[in-house]
C-alpha cells in the first residue's frame, strides 16, 4: 500500500513536470510574442479613415511622425481607407485583400487607426486568421462610437475615446450671442456626424425649448448649401461637423472651400468641433487639437515598442478639448472677446490686437493714436528746442570766432600799418632834416625815398587786399575773360620777380612742357594769384633756397605749380592757411610781415576762374602750391588786349612790398 502510494506520488510529479515542459515549449500566440527586441524594426501600419488631404488627421499623423523621429527602428506605413470613395462590404473586402497582398511578407507589430471607420475595419479582422491584422495590437484615435471591449479584445486594443458632448459648445454660443434662437447642425454621413445626430435628443432635452436644432446632413456640399438656403433665418448659429464632397468632381473639399460655399448662402456665425475649420472661416469652437492627440499616440506606440502590451496601457476617455477662436472673425460676428472663457486659444491674434469689443477697440485705437501723436509732438518739440539751442550755440561760437578774428585782424593790421607808416614818417623826417641843414646828398635822399615808396606800396597792398576780400565775399568781383596764351602770362609774371628773389639769395626757375596754351582767363586775377604764391615762397624760403614754377597740361586742364625749398607748413595747419587772417606764426615778433589775407583771396580768385588751389607741404623741406585751371575757349573770340607792362610791374611791387630783406 505504502509502495502504491509512493508510485502514485511519483506519477503525479512526472505528469506535472511534463505538463510544465509542454507549456514552456509550445509557442505562445499571446501578445507577449510581440515583445520587444530593441535591435529589431518595429513596423506600425497606419490606417487613416480618409485620404491624405484630410487636415486634422494629417496634423495627428505629422505630430506622431515628428515625435517618433528619435526612434529610427519604429517604421510607419500609412494606408488610406478613403471612406468618402466607398464604405460598403465589397469595398472594405477589396481594401483588406489589397493590404494582405501588400504586407504578406512584412511583419506588422502594431496598427494605428485614425477615426471610427478605420478602427471598425481593423477591429473586425483582429481574429481573422487570413488577415494581416490577426492578433495585432491596435492603437485607435478619434473614436466617437466606442463600444466596450471584450476581455480578449482588451489584450490587443488601446487608444483614445472621444466623449461626444456638444452641450459646452452650445452654452458658449448662447453666451456669446444672446439672441440665438436656432442652431443648424451641419453634418456629413460619417460615424462622427451620426453620433452627433444620435445624441441630439439628449441635447434638445437639456436645452428644453430655448433653442431649436436643425439637422442639415449630406455627403455633398451642394445639398448642404441648398438646405441651409431654405432654412436660413436671423438669430441662427451653425455647428459644422465632418467634411464634404463636391458634386462637380466627386472630390473632398478643402475646409476653406467648404466654409466659403456655406458663407455664400448664410451670414450667421459658423462654429465647429473640428480643428481645421478654425482659421479657415469658422469663428471658433471646442476642438481636439490634432497635435495633442499625436503626442499621446506617439507615447502609446513607444510603450508598445518598449515591451508593454495594450492591456497594460489604459484607454484614455475624453481627450483634452480646447476652446479655439479666430481673432480675425470676432468683429465680423460682433463677439465680445471679454466674454470668451479664460483658457480660450486665440489664433490670428497679433501682439498689438486688443481683446476688446469692436466699439471699444476703435476708441482705444483713437486714444493710442492720440497719445502717439502727443508723444511724437513732444519729442519733436524737444528735438526742435535742442536744434534751436544748438543753432544759437553755433551762432554764438561763430560770433565769438568772428570777434576773435576781427580783434586779431585789427591787431595785425595796426601792426602792418604802423611799421610802414613809421618808416615813411622817419624817412620823411630825415629828408626834412637834411633840407633844413642845407645838405643835399642825392644818394641819401634817393635811398630814403625808396623806403618811402616801398612802404607806401605795403600800405597800398594791405588796403587793396582788405577791399578785394570784401569784394570777393560780397560777390562784387567781376571776371574779365580773354583768350590768351597762358604760358606767356605765367612766364612774364615769374620773370618780373626773378631779380627781386635773386637779391634775397633765392633762385627762381621757370619750366614748362608747353610753349602755347590758349585759354579764356582773367589775366589780372591770375597774375595776382601767381605773385601771391611767389611772394609767399620768397618770404618763407631762407636765402640760398630755390623756387620752381612749373607748368603742365593734364587732359583738359592747366597745372601751375609754385614749389619752394622753404620752411614748410606744419601738417595740422595746412587746412587753415586758406582761411582769412590766418598765419602760421601769429606773434607780433614774427619774421615775416603779412595780414593773412593773401591765400584766402587767391583761393577765392582761382575758384571764380572755375579752378582750384591746393597745397602739399613738409616742414623744413618745402611747400608746393598748385593752381589747376580748366582750358576753355570763348564762343566769341575776344581780342587779346595789349600787354600792360607797367600795371604788372606795379602789381609786382605791391605783392613783394612786405618781404623783409634777408641780409
Ligand atoms: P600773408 O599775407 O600773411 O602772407 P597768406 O594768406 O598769403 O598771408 O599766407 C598765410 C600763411 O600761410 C602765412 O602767414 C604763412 O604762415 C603760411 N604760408 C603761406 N605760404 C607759405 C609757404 N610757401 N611756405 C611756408 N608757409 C607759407
Amino acid at each position: 500500500m505504502k509502495k502504491n502510494v509512493y508510485f502514485k506520488g511519483l506519477d503525479f510529479i512526472i505528469r506535472l513536470f511534463i505538463t510544465l515542459l509542454i507549456i514552456l515549449l509550445i509557442p505562445s500566440n499571446s501578445i507577449d510574442s510581440k515583445a520587444i527586441n530593441k535591435s529589431k524594426k518595429f513596423n506600425v501600419l497606419v490606417i487613416n479613415t480618409y485620404d491624405e488631404k484630410n487636415e486634422w488627421e494629417h496634423l495627428v499623423l505629422d505630430t506622431v511622425k515628428n515625435k517618433l523621429s528619435d526612434y529610427p527602428q519604429i517604421i510607419l506605413n500609412v494606408e488610406y481607407l478613403d471612406i468618402q470613395k466607398g464604405n460598403d462590404k465589397q469595398y472594405l473586402n477589396s481594401f483588406l485583400n489589397l493590404l494582405n497582398l501588400k504586407y504578406q511578407n512584412s511583419e506588422i507589430d502594431a496598427v494605428f487607426t485614425i477615426d471610427d471607420e478605420a478602427f471598425d475595419f481593423v477591429k473586425k479582422n483582429l481574429f481573422n486568421e487570413s488577415s494581416i491584422f490577426f492578433k495585432t495590437p491596435i492603437i485607435f484615435s478619434g473614436i466617437n462610437n466606442f463600444k466596450p471591449l471584450s476581455e480578449i479584445e482588451k489584450d490587443y486594443i488601446t487608444g483614445i475615446v472621444e466623449i461626444e458632448n456638444n452641450i459646452e459648445l452650445i452654452n458658449l454660443i448662447m453666451n456669446l450671442h444672446n439672441n440665438i434662437k436656432e442652431i443648424n447642425l451641419i453634418l456629413n454621413n460619417a460615424t462622427y456626424s451620426n453620433v452627433v445626430k444620435k445624441n441630439l435628443p439628449k441635447i434638445e432635452d437639456f436645452f428644453k425649448s430655448k433653442i431649436k436644432f436643425n439637422i442639415v446632413q449630406g455627403t455633398y456640399i451642394e445639398d448642404v448649401t441648398d438646405e441651409l438656403n431654405k432654412i436660413k433665418k436671423d438669430n441662427q448659429a451653425n455647428i459644422i461637423v465632418g467634411d464634404f464632397i463636391s458634386k462637380n468632381n466627386d472630390v473632398p473639399l478643402a475646409t476653406a472651400t467648404t466654409i466659403k460655399e456655406i458663407n455664400s448662402v448664410i451670414s450667421s456665425p459658423i462654429y465647429t468641433k473640428s480643428q481645421p475649420y478654425i482659421t479657415n472661416g469658422a469663428v471658433g469652437g471646442i476642438v481636439n487639437l490634432g497635435q495633442e492627440y499625436g503626442k499621446v499616440i506617439a507615447n502609446v506606440i513607444v510603450n508598445l515598442y518598449e515591451g508593454s502590451t495594450p492591456r497594460n496601457i489604459s484607454i484614455i476617455y475624453g481627450s483634452s478639448e480646447k476652446i479655439v477662436f479666430d481673432y480675425n472673425l470676432l468683429d465680423k460676428y460682433n463677439i465680445n472677446p471679454l466674454l470668451l472663457p479664460k483658457d480660450t486659444i486665440l489664433v490670428n491674434k497679433g501682439p498689438f490686437d486688443f481683446l476688446l469689443p469692436k466699439s471699444l477697440k476703435i476708441s482705444s485705437w483713437f486714444l493710442i493714436i492720440f497719445f502717439i501723436i502727443l508723444i511724437i509732438s513732444l519729442i519733436y518739440k524737444v528735438i526742435k528746442n535742442k536744434a534751436e539751442y544748438l543753432k544759437q550755440k553755433n551762432l554764438l561760437i561763430q560770433a565769438q570766432e568772428s570777434e576773435r578774428l576781427k580783434t586779431e585782424f585789427i591787431t595785425t593790421v595796426s601792426h602792418e600799418l604802423r611799421t610802414p607808416l613809421n618808416i615813411i614818417i622817419n624817412s620823411t623826417k630825415l629828408i626834412h632834416n637834411k633840407f633844413e641843414n642845407d645838405v643835399i646828398d642825392k644818394n641819401y635822399i634817393s635811398n630814403k625815398l625808396d623806403f618811402v615808396l616801398k612802404n607806401s606800396n605795403r600800405l597800398l597792398r594791405l588796403i587793396n587786399n582788405v577791399i578785394d576780400l570784401s569784394k570777393v565775399e560780397s560777390g562784387y568781383l567781376t571776371v574779365d575773360l580773354e583768350v590768351i596764351n597762358i604760358v606767356e602770362i605765367v612766364e612774364d609774371t615769374v620773370m618780373l620777380t626773378v631779380d627781386f628773389a635773386k637779391n634775397q639769395g633765392i633762385d627762381i626757375i621757370f619750366d614748362t612742357e608747353e610753349e602755347e596754351i590758349y585759354t579764356a582767363v582773367d589775366t589780372v586775377k591770375l597774375e595776382r594769384v601767381i605773385l601771391n604764391l611767389i611772394s609767399n615762397a620768397i618770404k618763407f624760403t631762407p636765402s640760398g633756397g630755390s623756387i620752381y614754377v612749373n607748368l603742365y597740361k593734364k587732359q583738359n586742364s592747366i597745372l601751375i605749380e609754385v614749389k619752394d625749398t622753404g620752411i614748410g607748413i606744419p601738417k595740422h595747419l595746412l587746412s587753415k592757411i586758406f582761411d582769412r587772417f590766418n598765419q602760421v606764426d601769429t606773434s607780433l615778433t614774427r619774421e615775416n610781415e603779412g595780414s593773412g589775407l593773401g591765400l584766402s583771396i587767391s583761393k577765392k580768385l582761382v575758384s571764380i576762374l572755375n579752378g582750384s588751389l591746393t597745397v602739399t607741404s613738409t616742414e623744413y623741406v618745402g611747400s608746393t602750391f598748385t593752381i589747376t585751371l580748366p582750358i576753355t575757349k570763348l564762343s566769341e573770340k575776344k581780342q587779346c588786349p595789349s600787354k600792360n607792362e607797367s600795371h604788372l610791374e606795379q602789381m609786382v611791387n605791391l605783392e613783394l612790398s612786405d618781404i623783409k630783406d634777408k641780409y
